[in-house]
């Protein structure tokens, strides 16, 4: 039995009264029977905290999965890309498919690419330049 007159209990709990009313309320709700309510926010609460690191984890094994390093088949020029995805060359431009032993040129072996085609105002100038691309040495 606490005396009507003394003031200081509640004066401690004014510093604690946010994390009172929080237990308070956790408390109640299981009293009520809503314990179930409880337990889901900590779960869920939990899966927010975990998903984040479950996601990353994910990513970074499905990146050490899909993740091609190679050169360029036609410029030697290193490259980084994704498996069964297009790229394209930065050096060279070439259209690239990476695949897990390195990349491969996306384009059929024996395309004919003309690479430049110049007329003078006059027609009396002609320069094109048309290159045949090597095939591919692996035949698949
Ligand atoms: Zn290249």
């Amino acid at each position: 039995m606490y005396p009507r007159g003394s003031n200081n209990v509640q004066l401690n709990f004014s510093g604690l009264g946010c994390w009172l009313t929080l237990f308070g309320m956790i408390w109640l709700l299981g009293a009520v029977g809503l314990g179930w309510l409880v337990k889901s926010i900590a779960v869920l609460t939990g899966l927010v905290i975990i998903a984040p690191v479950i996601g990353f984890l994910g990513f970074r094994w499905w990146l050490g999965r899909n993740l091609v390093e190679g050169a360029c088949p036609v410029c030697q020029n290193p490259m980084t890309g994704l498996n069964n995805l297009q790229t394209q060359c930065l050096n060279c431009g070439t259209p690239l498919q990476g695949t897990r032993d390195g990349f491969k040129r996306a384009t059929q072996a024996g395309t004919v690419e003309v690479s430049a085609v110049e007329i003078d105002e006059d027609g009396a100038s002609k320069t094109v330049t048309v290159e045949v691309l090597p095939p591919l040495d692996d035949p698949n």
